[in-house]
């Protein structure tokens, strides 16, 4: 089985949103789920916050031969209190570093709002979980 690796929220309301949203690109997937409150907010974060997360997405590409990069910005969420237009910039500023950092690998980024609604963002794609 294939495997992805997905920087998201800490947030446990939106764990299956996010599964179900992966599952319809990548299906028949393993997820290897890196959380972080407010993980759009990367570039916010202290530069050791940010050597943990590049570290555990290297090992998951590195050790776990994951084929893609996900990150998940949501609704309501409290680690990153910011309108849902300022969630998805940070979102396309968060895809352009890892796609700097990782050319090679297909990276996808994704709107969740609370009722389920999936929105990858960088694209016109709208998904229902
Ligand atoms: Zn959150």
């Amino acid at each position: 089985m294939s495997r992805v690796v997905c920087v998201s929220c800490i947030d446990g309301r939106i764990h299956d949103f996010v599964f179900k949203a992966i599952a319809r690109i990548f299906p028949d997937t393993m997820v290897d789920l890196i959380t972080e409150p407010g993980p759009d907010a990367f570039l916010t974060k202290p530069e050791s916050t940010q050597s943990l997360i590049w570290d555990k997405i290297d090992l998951s590409i590195d050790v776990n031969s994951s084929k893609a990069i996900i990150c998940i910005a949501h609704e309501d969420c409290k680690g990153h209190a910011v309108s849902k237009d300022q969630h998805k910039l940070d979102l396309e500023v968060w895809l352009k570093n890892i796609k700097d950092r990782y050319p090679k690998i297909p990276s996808h980024a994704f709107w969740i709002e609370n009722s389920g609604l999936a929105e990858e963002v960088g694209s016109s794609l709208s998904l229902k979980s």
